[in-house]
């Protein structure tokens, strides 16, 4: 921005300059630190801008790409989250009533929440995680995953969890299982039906 006043601000322990208005990841690719293919939507969304911030004596984490940057700030970009811990195939759910057991078999830690809100403080997207791992641990499954709804995955819950619950992949959980046994879009099944049929009816005059 022409005639914008400059200040400094520390990012991943290096010196760098940015004006008003600037989100802390523009700053950072304008001080040389490298676009990385598939990180940066600049909307929120990816979840992969994922940042320790220090300012005014105060730690917290967020996304870069949604936070603006302060003169002073002090700025580290995070690694990525290391492979899940929680394995499971959503294809061997047969049906609903088996669903509770085997949660608390993938996810054992689910029922240890210690009610410290570290995830709730630590969500960019202001999810109550903390209610919504309770709901998960008492079988509401579907009610837990439209708490989850706006999660975009970045794992900063999972990081604050001093249980290791991995709330993000327990949320993940919910929505993939409510999907796998509730009926998909009826206009989608509808789409899908007359593309069935056109596909026979083409193949019928072949
Ligand atoms: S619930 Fe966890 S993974 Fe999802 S947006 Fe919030 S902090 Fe990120
Ligand atoms: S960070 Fe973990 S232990 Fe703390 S409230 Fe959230 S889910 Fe519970």
């Amino acid at each position: 921005m022409e005639g914008a006043v400059e200040f400094d601000l520390t990012i991943n322990g290096q010196c760098a300059q940015a004006h008003a208005g600037m989100t802390v990841v523009e700053a950072a690719w304008r001080n040389g630190v490298p676009r990385v293919r598939g990180v940066g939507c600049l909307e929120g969304v990816c979840g992969s801008c994922r940042i320790l911030l220090r300012h005014d004596g105060e730690v917290t984490v967020a996304l870069a790409c949604q936070t603006f940057v302060q003169p002073g700030m002090e700025v580290v970009f995070l690694p990525p989250q290391s492979a899940p811990r929680h394995h499971y195939d959503i294809d061997e759910f047969e049906d609903s009533w088996s669903i509770q057991s085997r949660f608390h078999e993938i996810f054992p830690e689910a029922a240890r929440c210690r009610h410290c809100h570290g995830c709730v403080v630590s969500c960019p997207k202001g999810i109550k995680v903390e209610e919504a791992i309770m709901l998960a641990a008492t079988g509401r499954f579907r009610d837990a995953g439209e708490m989850f709804f706006e999660c975009v995955m970045c794992e900063l819950c999972d990081n604050a969890c001093p249980e290791q619950i991995a709330p993000a992949h327990v949320g993940l959980f919910c929505r993939r299982i409510t999907a796998h046994f509730h009926l998909r879009p009826p206009n989608l099944i509808h789409r899908l039906e007359e593309l069935r049929q056109s596909k026979q009816g083409r193949g019928s005059h072949d």
